[in-house]
């Protein structure tokens, strides 16, 4: 189908997942890349054996009017579907705020969408040129450089999220942090990880004081989360 849209879930009330927001959250199914600490592995694949009807989701929205006031659209990751331009009209007609989680995986439909948004949580992986350490998928840094040239160049609100996965070090998260900082990117989290129980995972950084605060120089407003 030419503009098909999988959902794999949602979660009718969030309070974290577009700042400031009451929210509704949309899980689409499908994700190419395969990062060494995705918690959606349910949502990765590209060919669901189920999928919510998306009508069903308008008329759950239709109910939360006046009560919730922003829809996110998460995943998976949301650009790979081909509908996601029709999702993001439809919900917009209905008087809601979009936002939107992406890894950037698809340039040319986030180029599409970018007009229409009101807020992205953007996710950087790693340093641009060591993506593929983490997605563990060739070129998935230039990928996501260019979507996020696009966003910083669209002014639409974001903020960038990085999830720090023990095999990353340091220096090289910190390089990857400088060179965001110096593209653009204000607002920035650094988020713990966690493993398939839901454990944080700690990393060296979240106790190397010197190091958060040579990094919250770099944008207006940084953050740990986790
Ligand atoms: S981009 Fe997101 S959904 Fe896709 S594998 Fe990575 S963490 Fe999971």
């Amino acid at each position: 189908m030419g503009d098909s849209i999988f959902v794999g879930g949602v979660v009718s009330l969030t309070t974290v997942d577009y700042p400031g927001c009451l929210a509704t959250a949309v899980f689409f199914q499908g994700c190419e890349w395969r990062c060494r600490y995705c918690q959606n592995g349910h949502l990765q694949s590209l060919l669901p054996t189920e999928s919510l009807p998306w009508e069903d989701i308008l008329n759950l929205l239709q109910v939360r009017k006046g009560f919730v006031e922003a829809v996110v659209f998460s995943g998976g990751e949301p650009l790979l579907q081909k509908g996601l331009l029709r999702a993001v009209d439809d919900v917009k007609k209905m008087g809601f705020k979009i936002g939107l989680h992406t890894s950037g995986a698809d340039p040319d439909r986030f180029a599409k969408v970018l007009p229409f948004l009101n807020w992205v949580g953007f996710d950087i992986k790693y340093s641009f040129d060591r993506y593929e350490e983490i997605t563990r998928i060739k070129d998935s840094g230039k990928i996501a450089g260019k979507s996020l040239d696009l966003l910083i160049a669209s002014h639409v609100a974001f903020e960038a999220r990085m999830t720090v996965h023990e095999k990353m070090k340091v220096d090289i998260i910190v390089a990857a942090l400088k060179n965001i900082s110096s593209l653009g990117v204000k607002k920035m989290v650094l988020q713990k990880c966690r493993d398939r129980n839901e454990n944080v995972v700690e990393h060296p950084i979240f106790s190397d004081k010197l190091t958060l605060d040579e990094l919250a120089k770099c944008f207006d407003s940084f953050l740990v989360r986790g």
